[in-house]
């Protein structure tokens, strides 16, 4: 369910494209897809949840949530578990 809309940016002149944020997004639908070019594109910004865990496993600080309001809607140990439900 959409908690917050939030405004995502990659950073391309610092993305590798090594897709992590694409893999660990904890979101339900998942905020990030692969694009056709192999950056990851911000396919659905609603869903996010401000769980930070994109950010962490940026290993270039090339992701910008640019109206983040600083806060954890979840925190990260029930953001992981919540990623596995969506899994299964
Ligand atoms: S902060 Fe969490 S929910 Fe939002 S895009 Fe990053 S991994 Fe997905
Ligand atoms: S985790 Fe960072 S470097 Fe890797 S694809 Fe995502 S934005 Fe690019």
């Amino acid at each position: 369910m959409p908690v917050q809309t939030v405004t995502i940016k990659i950073r391309v002149d610092r993305c590798k494209k090594c897709l992590n944020c694409v893999r660990v997004c904890t979101a339900f639908d998942g905020v990030y897809e692969e694009g056709p070019d192999g950056y990851p594109v911000v396919a659905r910004p609603e869903e996010c949840v401000q769980c930070l865990i994109c950010h962490t496993v940026c290993p270039t600080n090339a992701i910008v949530h640019e109206n983040y309001r600083k806060t954890m809607l979840i925190n990260p140990d029930e953001a992981i578990v919540q990623r596995y439900r969506n899994m299964i």
